[in-house]
């Protein structure tokens, strides 16, 4: 696959650059140097090392799949239902100005959910336009293969040794 906008050949579908976030991060190098020696001897030094980059770590990331509204929005609800059921076990009497407002928490909570669900049709569109997506592992280009029959499995390309 190549990329649409700097022309390498080095791409990666979404889901894999993303599942295989870690193995892509890494970079294996090889340094060397020449020593001279005060008494007259030389030789060559070498040694190769592997790293971790934090940018490329953030590639993985950046193929991460969208996320489901739906999930935080279930979190919330039940954020705020459990917050008030504490809150008035502790303090039984509590005004009614309070109480409402923790109902207004609740019901902002339910309105966020109800969005969440609205949203799902963009979502699934998201995740499916998500998995046929590649990334560039240069210039982090994310985009779809300009046609569908090029989605013949492949495997990410070997790393560079
Ligand atoms: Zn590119």
């Amino acid at each position: 696959m190549q990329c649409p906008k700097c022309d390498t050949q080095d791409c990666f579908l979404c889901s894999i650059a993303h599942a295989q976030g870690k193995t892509t991060t890494k970079t294996t190098g090889s340094t060397s140097g020449a020593y001279y020696g005060t008494n007259g001897n030389a030789g060559m030094i070498s040694g190769s090392h592997t790293s971790t980059s934090t940018s490329l770590t953030a590639f993985g990331k950046k193929a991460a799949p969208p996320e489901n509204p739906l999930g935080p929005a279930i979190s919330f609800v039940a954020l705020a239902i459990v917050s008030n059921m504490i809150v008035h076990g502790i303090w039984p009497h509590l005004n009614g100005l309070v109480t409402l407002i923790f109902l207004g928490g609740i019901g902002l909570s339910l309105w966020g959910l109800y969005a969440a669900i609205r949203d799902q049709p963009r979502f699934r569109n998201e995740k499916a336009r998500w998995e046929q997506s590649w990334i560039c592992a240069r210039c982090g280009e994310i985009f779809l293969p300009p046609e569908r029959a090029s989605l013949a499995p492949q495997t990410p390309a070997a790393q560079p040794s």
